[in-house]
């Protein structure tokens, strides 16, 4: 049976990505939707076809407990909402997929994870790109020491915010700015390189050349994140220029991917040449991995616990640019 899932939030990543990745999955299959918007929930009936009864909305959502429809229950809201909208899904006994970042705190994260397991459900971020070839070229090449141990890895991941409004630049909402949003990326694919969580970080804010838009949240910051067995990866993020790449310097070669992080178009290299490695449908790619763990009652390979392992860096990073100092993770 394909499991059923709902999403929470229909903006631009649940429209654009995720509800027509889900007409393509095997595993799983869009069966409802939470929004707050009533025409929009007209709007995704008609064109997915969901029946009146697996659609709900922020007041009446914690209802989707006796819906036999629904199990999986994805959060795609901003990221200071994932953590009340996860509890609350697990709560419901329905297994969970939370964007990332996972929360804007540790504590959240911690409790997100708490909540799922009381409830026995489980709980992945979504991860995306470890269920991208490219990518997972990257973790086999580092992580199995292909060319030697990793010593340095540069990622860079960017773009440019023109609007505001956009919650992204309100520190209630997003947590924090580039960082939050697109560091992540930098961050976690420097994890996934070396195979190995930092022990200490280092970092600074950018010039701020946009004070209208950028009052509350950072509008760059570089930061370096010192591995354990000696690898180092120096990293930027920002909402004023265009950025994708990761980069990893082993003692006998080196890759590139360039762009790495997108949805689609991944580009990639190593010092033999180029890679040749085919494009997937990264979201119905993911959504159908971790549908066939929960059916087959396995680890998800992208559980609560990494949401949290890099949340937890996020914020040393966050307090390092803020005194200055080295910061222990
Ligand atoms: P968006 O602004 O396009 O959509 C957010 C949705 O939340 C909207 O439908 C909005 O109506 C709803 N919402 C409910 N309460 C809200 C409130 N109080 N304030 C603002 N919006 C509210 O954002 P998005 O780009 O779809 O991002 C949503 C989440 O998905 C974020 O956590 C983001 O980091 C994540 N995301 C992940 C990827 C990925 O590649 N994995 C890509 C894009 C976004």
């Amino acid at each position: 049976k394909k499991l059923g899932i709902a999403l929470v939030g229909l903006g631009r990543y649940s429209k654009g990505q995720l509800a027509p990745a889900l007409q393509k999955t095997e595993n799983c299959y869009l069966a409802g939707i939470v929004t707050g918007t009533p025409s929009k929930a007209k709007e995704w009936q008609k064109k997915y076809n969901i029946p009146e009864k697996n659609i709900y909305n922020y007041e009446n959502f914690d209802e989707i407990a006796n819906n036999p429809d629904i199990d999986i229950i994805y959060v795609v809201l901003p990221n200071a909402m994932h953590a009340e909208y996860t509890i609350r899904a697990a709560k419901a006994k329905k297994h969970v997929i939370c964007e990332k970042p996972m929360a804007t705190s540790v504590e959240d994260c911690q409790r997100m994870i708490d909540a799922c397991n009381e409830n026995n459900v489980s709980l992945s971020i979504g991860y995306r790109l470890h269920f991208e070839p490219h990518n997972q070229r990257v973790m086999e090449l580092g992580q199995q020491k292909v060319y030697g141990p990793v010593q340095t890895i540069e990622a860079a991941d960017s773009f440019v915010i023109d609007d505001p409004s956009r919650w992204r630049l309100d520190k209630e909402l997003a947590g924090g700015g580039p960082l939050m949003d697109l560091g992540i990326y930098c961050v976690q694919g420097a994890i996934y390189t070396v195979g190995e969580t930092p022990t200490s970080v280092t970092a600074s804010f950018g010039k701020v050349t946009k004070p209208e838009f950028f009052d509350e949240v950072e509008e760059s910051i570089s930061w370096q994140m010192q591995f354990p067995g000696g690898a180092v990866a120096n990293c930027t993020s920002s909402y004023n220029n265009d950025a994708n790449r990761l980069y990893g310097k082993a003692a006998n070669g080196w890759w590139e991917l360039s762009p790495a992080y997108s949805y689609s178009g991944i580009k990639g290299k190593t010092s033999e040449g180029p890679m040749n490695i085919p494009n997937v449908e990264q979201q119905a790619r993911q959504m159908d991995g971790i549908a066939q763990s929960i059916k087959q009652n396995k680890f998800s390979r992208v559980p609560g616990e990494m949401g949290l392992r890099d949340v937890r860096v996020l914020m040393a990073i966050y307090e390092a640019a803020r005194t200055g100092k080295r910061v222990t993770v």
